[in-house]
């Protein structure tokens, strides 16, 4: 094996796989999320228009002028925060950069972040890029009072996992693969934590539009003594349906941006710059667009959570994201891991073992996650064929 060591557990990503499952056996690919329909044809017009018009070569270290104003302006708009499109934006090659260059330009080697779990994947490969170590605390099941099974942090398990080594925190909400979007309560933990450690937050908030049953996005950084040290991230990859274009963005006080872009330069420089031109266009007016995914993505939510139900899955409600949560055992499988393997041949279906985005595997063993960012017909078909694992 020539891969170094500290890459050796990152050689290959469970999503990769599933697709490449599904594609093999012909299975409705409820696995990878992405959607698949295209995003505003505005936007589409406009990147092909950046090219025609010879938007070709390398923009901005920081980014294209004219998206990182809408990035500014979209979150004044959407969140009265604050950021100078001069010094407190950095564009990134999507998200996922964004995170890898916040850890390894803030996190010295040796240092710790904690994770939440279940965790996207490239967090840890981030942190072991950067030589840190991660420091995982899991979400725990609560029931509300009427009744319904969520996801939320225990106080006494995040504090624990703080340590004086620790450098800094990643919080994704709304939540892949749970699809929880966290509490008031469970963000202003963080926050404490945050203030009373001195620790880093960084908030990927690439779904921060794909919010349920009326709930909003509150970003961390707009938490009391939070904006100074939060570096919050997002992309348009989820917002406009291009998760092919890879164009994310940072926010954060110049201090942090300084440190994120001290990394960033040395992995792509810069992104695709009539990419950049075209989210530009859509932050700035595709918002009727916007308010109109929510609704639609609810409807495929509300589609294949009925679907899982009848099925005989233990579903936990989804309340953002592309994603839904079962649990597997009701059915008489408490491996997802061996379940999601077999499924695509035995039943048409693929789908996430969240034992893949977990170090503790055993806890979340019979959890099964399920896309719904597809057209309803090909969840109907899913639903269809899911039929068949009943006993
Ligand atoms: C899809 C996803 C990303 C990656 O976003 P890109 O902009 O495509 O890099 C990052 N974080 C989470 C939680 C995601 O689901």
């Amino acid at each position: 094996m020539r891969t170094v060591a500290r890459l050796q557990p990152f050689r290959s990503t469970i999503f990769a796989e599933m697709s490449a499952l599904a594609a093999r056996t012909g299975a409705v690919n409820l696995g990878q999320g992405f959607p698949d329909s295209d995003g505003p044809q505005g936007m589409l017009d406009a990147a092909q228009k950046a090219i025609a018009s010879g938007l070709n070569q390398y923009p901005p270290g920081d980014g294209l002028p004219e998206l990182r104003r809408a990035v500014s302006d979209q979150v004044r708009r959407e969140y009265s925060l604050e950021y100078d499109p001069d010094g407190d934006v950095l564009i990134t090659v999507g998200a996922s950069e964004g995170i890898a260059a916040a850890v390894l330009g803030l996190v010295e080697p040796g240092r710790e972040v904690i994770l939440i779990e279940p965790f996207y994947d490239s967090y840890a490969a981030a942190v072991a890029l950067a030589g840190a170590r991660r420091r995982v605390v899991p979400l725990v099941e609560q029931t509300t009072q009427d009744g319904v099974v969520r996801y939320v942090l225990d106080p006494d398990l995040l504090r624990a996992a703080v340590t004086p080594q620790t450098a800094a925190i990643i919080v994704n909400s709304p939540h892949n693969p749970t699809g929880t979007v966290l509490s008031a309560a469970d963000l202003n933990l963080v926050a404490d934590l945050c203030r009373e450690h001195d620790l880093i937050a960084i908030t990927d908030e690439v779904y921060e539009y794909l919010l349920f049953d009326g709930r909003v996005q509150h970003p961390i950084a707009a938490l009391p003594g939070m904006r100074e040290r939060t570096v919050r991230i997002s992309s348009a990859a989820k917002t406009f349906n291009v998760t092919g274009w890879k164009v994310g963005w940072i926010t954060a006080p110049r201090d942090l941006v300084d440190a994120c872009r001290a990394a960033k330069q040395w992995l792509t420089y810069t992104g695709a710059t009539p990419l950049q031109a075209a989210v530009a266009h859509a932050l700035d007016v595709e918002r009727e667009w916007l308010r109109t995914v929510p609704v639609a993505l609810q409807g495929a939510r509300d589609l294949l959570t009925t679907a899982l139900v009848e099925v005989g899955f233990d579903v936990h409600p989804s309340e953002g994201t592309y994603f839904v949560c079962a649990d597997a055992r009701p059915l008489g499988f408490t491996d997802a891991a061996t379940l999601c393997l077999e499924m695509p041949a035995a039943v048409g279906v693929a789908a996430v073992p969240v034992s893949a985005l977990a170090d503790d595997e055993d806890r979340w063993a019979p959890i099964v996650r399920f896309a719904f960012s597809k057209r309803p017909e090909v969840i109907r078909e899913g639903a269809r064929r899911l039929h068949a694992l009943r006993r």
